[in-house]
């Protein structure tokens, strides 16, 4: 199952979302502070909205070009269809 996405490194690449057969990951706008105040930027990072979801495939793991996804082994928490 997923368990942290490292996102004080992402670039905000979208990849990891991609990724995701489950659709566990969502894109989201962050605002970042500027020395301007009406100039802070806006910046998509990654959110791990339905953790619950997760098959533990590793694609974002994998694909994450940063490699700061972090994908545990262990499958917890899986919805059963019963
Ligand atoms: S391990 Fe697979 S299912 Fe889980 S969040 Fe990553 S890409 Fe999605
Ligand atoms: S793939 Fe990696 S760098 Fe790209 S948005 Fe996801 S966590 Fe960030």
């Amino acid at each position: 199952m997923i368990e942290t996405i490292d996102v004080a490194h992402c670039t905000g690449c979208g990849i990891c979302d991609l990724v995701c057969p489950a659709d566990v990951i969502h894109m989201e706008r962050f605002s970042h502070e500027s020395e301007v105040p009406d100039l802070a930027q806006h910046k998509l990072l990654p959110v791990i909205k339905f953790r619950e979801h997760c098959i533990t495939c590793f694609s974002c793991e994998i694909f994450c070009p940063e490699t700061i996804v972090d994908v545990h082994p262990v499958v917890r928490n899986r919805p059963r269809p019963w």
